[in-house]
């Protein structure tokens, strides 16, 4: 199911990581802390009125070239206009109108992709009035908010969550549907059109010269000894006048579409450089979608290596995606065609164990005896008891423990039920949704 991707645009301190924070407060809270996420926030996602979308915070790509500002910032709106569904254009009314407004402003009008006109610290009523300078702009309406106080930020997600289309609007043909959907993602230059290219071959051009050319990740049919898949391609822009943080923007945006679209993502990490938190990033982007991961450490030809060095480097990796850590880690050279097989068939594996449906007998055989001897700590001298688990009928592994206490479970012993599960059964590279019910 393709996902629906807000990008937030602006001119340094207008308040965009403030607006970006208060729109996905609510998800965040209940979001497990994975190392990394809450360091460097770039994208998250927001639930308003039941519908869900990707928020992607564009001030996290700062450009590094300071007198260089206005054009780099014009880039990344243009880039925002091709590749996200919805932009936020955010203005500060503490200043008023400035050049680079007019210069966003400019290239905004033009955009075929909704624009949402949100003028920032509008605390109190006399700055309502000061906000009706913005009509100038050529958008209406405009959207007066308080990013910090969050007021008028209903009005402004009312009006986004409106152009969501909803689910049922679906009309990829089955045939499409029923096939695997493995997604290649991860930063620029780990190897990802090198990897597309190994197992496809160079028959395609992977290098676009114009960004946005196609709008969509692309996607092509693979077969791999009788198995058929769809590999949903992230790679693009290639552009010599693009900067480092022109890229990451328009990588990351990529790999939030195809993640959406993706059963089981293989995430390529590239050996000649250390894990970044960018990497931790989209990690924990595809766990918090509940897709299938695969890590692929590429670029293994060019690295020194003695008898330790995978074991190495197979912790490091562990580590720092901590807690999930039952992920297949595939050592790989795209350049030499070295494992990648193994790696794709390793993420049908993983698509297959995530489509499993475990038969409730079974779950309750292996699991009541083992919680029967490590039962949840009793709470205020409640003594917690849980009586029966079923599996869910979701779209990925979605467990129910009944309980005369939900609300008295912590988080170490759900993960305790999480490891229980992984440990009796075959979830390797798949996330699962524990919840507690009253009986
Ligand atoms: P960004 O550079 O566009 O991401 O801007 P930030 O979110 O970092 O905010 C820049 C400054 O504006 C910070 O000092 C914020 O506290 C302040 N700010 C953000 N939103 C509001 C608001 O609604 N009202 C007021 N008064 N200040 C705000
Ligand atoms: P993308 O931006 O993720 O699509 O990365 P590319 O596929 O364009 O690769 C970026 C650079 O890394 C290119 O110079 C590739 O030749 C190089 N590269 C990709 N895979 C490998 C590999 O397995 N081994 C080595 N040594 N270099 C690689």
């Amino acid at each position: 199911m393709a996902g629906f991707t807000v990008a937030i645009v602006g001119r340094p301190n207008v308040g965009k990581s403030t607006l970006f924070n208060r729109l996905i407060a609510e998800r965040q809270a209940i979001v497990a802390d994975v190392s990394g996420v809450t360091r460097d926030r770039i994208y998250g996602t927001s639930d308003w009125n039941g519908k869900t979308f990707n928020v992607i915070d564009t001030g996290g790509f700062v450009p590094d070239a300071h007198d260089e500002i206005t054009r780099a910032i014009a880039r990344q709106v243009e880039i925002a206009m091709q590749e996200a569904d919805g932009i936020l254009f955010v203005c500060d009314v503490t200043t008023g109108i400035t050049d680079i407004d007019d210069v966003i402003a400019d290239i905004l009008r033009k955009s075929k992709t909704p624009v949402w006109l949100v003028v920032n610290k509008v605390d109190h009523y006399e700055r309502q009035l000061d906000a009706q300078e913005f009509y100038r702009l050529g958008f209406d309406p405009i959207f007066p908010v308080s990013a910090i106080s969050g007021s008028g930020t209903g009005e402004l997600l009312d009006a986004v969550v409106q152009h969501i289309p909803s689910e049922s609007t679906d009309t990829t043909d089955e045939t499409e549907e029923t096939l695997p959907r493995i997604a290649i993602v991860g930063q620029p230059n780990v190897g990802k059109s090198s990897l597309l290219n190994a197992l496809i071959g160079e028959g395609r051009n992977v290098v676009s010269d114009m960004p946005g050319t196609t709008r969509d990740a692309i996607h092509t049919h693979y077969n791999l000894f009788q198995k058929s898949c769809i590999l949903i391609d992230t790679a693009g822009l290639r552009r010599k006048d693009a900067n480092k943080d022109q890229l990451e923007f328009y990588a990351t945006i990529r790999a939030i579409k195809a993640v959406d679209e993706a059963d089981v993502c293989m995430l390529l990490l590239d050996a000649t450089r250390p894990m970044t938190a960018q990497d931790v990033n989209i990690f924990s982007l595809i766990i918090r979608k509940g897709k299938g991961v695969v890590l692929l450490v590429n670029k293994w030809d060019a690295i020194e290596k003695d008898t330790h060095t995978a074991r190495r480097f197979e912790e490091e990796i562990r580590s720092r995606i901590a807690p999930f850590t039952d992920v297949p880690i595939i050592f790989i050279s795209a350049i030499e065609k070295t494992r990648i097989y193994k790696a794709l068939e390793t993420a049908l594996d993983v698509y297959a164990r995530r489509r499993q449906k475990i038969p409730t007998s079974q779950l309750n055989e292996t699991l009541l005896p083992v919680i029967e001897q490590t039962p949840p700590p009793s709470v205020r001298g409640h003594l917690i008891r849980i009586k029966y688990i079923t599996q869910l009928p979701a779209s990925y592994p979605t467990f129910l423990f009944f309980t005369n206490y939900p609300d008295e479970i912590r988080q170490p012993y759900k993960q305790f039920l999480e490891n229980q599960l992984r440990k009796h059964f075959s979830f390797t590279g798949v996330p699962l949704r524990i919840y507690f019910r009253k009986k």
